[in-house]
């Protein structure tokens, strides 16, 4: 049975214990993050009540390539999120990822979100698995561009913007639902999950596959399973610990309680 912190206001004092206890005795943890790690920095999840789907519908990336329809309404979607990413910044869950990483209490985040606030957050080691909206490309030759310069041809009228070098469509360098994953980050975020003694899940409806599969795989390897998630999911009957409180809170707390727990580090010896 996992410790389940659901019923609380907040993540009652047992579990923050038994979190920074499994910090404290795992050496190789790993975060797996999605969406409702960066609603507290003003960015609306997916799949909560008056989430983004709730209000728009998924292009598939077969008819993007195919109608150029399907491509101006992607970019009219992505203009409205790319709003609520361009000035976000990261809060207490970002940074207390970030924290545990410089305490090399952490391996890896490994990401499904495409916002960039982990790394804004400080957080070194960031495996995108849905890719950047911080980043525009060619589907055919692969140049660059930033947002702002797609935005402002968008702006002045070229609704679906194509390459200047090979015509082909530009596209956010994010995965959408019938485009394949990124093969150097999946296998990665596989090979981390694999060796993983410790599996963080925040803000995640674990819905998405085959990011999903990461966290099973990590459990399936031995790894103790924590997860922090408003709502419940699939692999809560998998979690040694669960907590259904806001993820920014939970962190905080739990790393000032590991810090106040763990052992004074030796000081260095001079002489
Ligand atoms: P999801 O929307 O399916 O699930 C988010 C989960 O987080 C929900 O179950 C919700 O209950 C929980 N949650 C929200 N805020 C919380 C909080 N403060 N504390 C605790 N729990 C909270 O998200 P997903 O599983 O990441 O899958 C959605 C897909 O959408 C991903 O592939 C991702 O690429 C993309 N996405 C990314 C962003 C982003 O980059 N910020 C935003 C929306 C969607």
């Amino acid at each position: 049975m996992p410790l389940d912190a659901t019923n609380g206001g907040e993540a009652d004092l047992n579990s923050l214990d038994c979190f920074a206890c499994l910090l404290r005795e795992h050496r190789s943890t790993i975060a797996f993050t999605g969406a409702g790690i960066s609603t507290e920095s003003g960015i609306p999840d997916f799949r909560s009540p008056g989430g983004f789907w709730s209000r728009n519908t998924p292009i598939d990336f077969r008819e993007f390539v195919a109608s150029r329809a399907a491509r101006v309404r992607f970019w009219k979607q992505r203009m409205a999120m790319y709003r609520d990413y361009q000035h976000a910044q990261p809060n207490d869950g970002h940074r207390a990822l970030a924290q545990l990483e410089q305490m090399g209490k952490l391996t890896a985040v490994i990401t499904q979100n495409i916002d960039g606030l982990h790394q804004i957050a400080g957080s070194r080691r960031v495996i995108e698995l849905h890719g950047t909206a911080r980043m525009v490309a060619c589907i055919g030759c692969g140049k660059e561009w930033t947002p702002q310069e797609v935005h402002a041809r968008i702006e002045s009228g070229d609704e679906a913007p194509d390459c200047d070098d090979c015509g082909q469509p530009l596209k956010s360098k994010t995965i959408s639902f019938g485009q394949p994953m990124p093969a150097a980050e999946m296998n990665e975020a596989s090979r981390l999950a694999t060796q993983a003694d410790l599996c963080l899940v925040l803000g995640s409806s674990l819905v998405v596959e085959p990011a999903a599969s990461i966290p099973r795989l990590a459990k399936q390897h031995g790894a103790k399973l924590v997860i922090i998630n408003r709502e419940p999911t699939p692999l809560d009957y998998a979690a040694d610990l669960l907590v259904r409180e806001p993820i920014g809170e939970t962190m905080c707390a739990a790393v000032s309680q590991f810090c106040c727990s763990r052992p004074p580090q030796a000081s260095v010896d001079s002489g």
